[in-house]
């Protein structure tokens, strides 16, 4: 907030320049990074609760910066969808993400149904999408049944009248629709009777303050209760402790990803990991 008084803008002032400058330079260098291919995958696995085997594994960005390291996602993937840089860096993390589904197929790392999911943003969801979509997959010769797209509540209710044809348009590929932090946006859920998903992904946030909060536990016992009524499987994200996943085991939860299982990893980590048989 802007400080009463006159220094106090000097400083504010000085501050918006300063953030206004280096988010500039942070803009370009994104631009930079994207042309010079200085972006690769992570890959972290998810466990069927049900059975302890390997369900999947979701592909998470990492952008290293020559100078500035490793930059969080959290900093560049907002950035990136404001300058829609999102669109060409989405769809080669498409393609990339097709190519090491098609590595791992090939060596029998990962036997149906495995599913490998990559986030997508709502800009990302105009024109040309399910092309795209169908082209990875087609060029790297994967079924669209072992892909899973993450999509969180905001593409549901973007106000973009052709959503729902495109949405169509995808599971006609066989790909599966994952609707990603769910609990944390509108969580209106009359869209789902409209929008069907394959699978509801409960937010870490929830997931955190399950053993301590009996608020959010009530709140994760409804959400589990609802989707076993529309049968929806649930994954919970973000699990971290042992009492968590007992927790989560009791209230029917199906899958589960998070540190206490893996921590997202290089293909070469994540290829060997899923090989083994998971510790839970
Ligand atoms: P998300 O889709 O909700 O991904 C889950 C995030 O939780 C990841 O953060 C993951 O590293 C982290 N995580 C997983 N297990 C645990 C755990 O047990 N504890 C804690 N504390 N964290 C855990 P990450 O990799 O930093 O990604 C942040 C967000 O950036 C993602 O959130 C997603 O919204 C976005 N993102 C990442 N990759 C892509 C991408 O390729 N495309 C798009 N559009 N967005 C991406
Ligand atoms: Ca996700
Ligand atoms: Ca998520
Ligand atoms: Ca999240």
């Amino acid at each position: 907030a802007k400080a009463p008084g006159g220094h106090g803008h000097a400083v504010y002032d000085e501050q918006m320049r300063h953030a206004a400058h280096s988010r500039l330079r942070l803009d370009s260098a994104l631009r930079d990074g994207v042309a010079r291919r200085q972006f690769h995958l992570h890959y972290q696995p998810v466990l069927d609760l049900r059975t302890g085997t390997w369900h999947g594994a979701e592909a998470l960005l990492r952008w290293r910066h020559p100078q500035l390291g490793p930059v969080p996602p959290g900093t560049f993937i907002p950035l990136a969808e404001e300058t829609r840089l999102i669109v060409p860096l989405g769809a080669r993390v498409l393609d990339e993400a097709a190519r090491q589904l098609a590595e791992w197929q090939a060596e029998g790392t990962v036997p149906p149904p495995f599913v490998l999911a990559v986030n997508v943003s709502s800009r990302q969801l105009r024109a040309g999408f399910v092309d795209s979509v169908a082209a990875a997959l087609d060029q790297h010769g994967v079924p669209g049944s072992s892909l899973a797209l993450e999509l969180t509540e905001s593409v549901l209710l973007a106000d973009s009248p052709g959503i729902g044809h495109t949405l169509a348009d995808l599971r006609a590929l066989g790909v599966q629709l994952h609707l990603d932090d769910f609990g944390t946006g509108y969580s209106s859920l009359s869209y789902l009777e409209r929008l069907p998903m394959d699978v509801l992904k409960i937010d870490r946030s929830f997931v955190a303050d399950l053993t301590t909060s009996t608020e959010k536990r009530a709140l994760v016992t409804a959400i589990t209760a609802m989707a076993d009524a529309l049968g929806i499987p649930v994954t919970a994200e973000g699990v971290e402790t042992p009492e968590q996943l007992a927790l989560l085991r009791e209230l029917g939860c199906r899958y589960g990803q998070g540190y206490l299982f893996a921590r997202p990893d290089d293909p070469r980590t994540t290829g060997g990991l899923l090989r083994a048989t998971p510790a839970y």
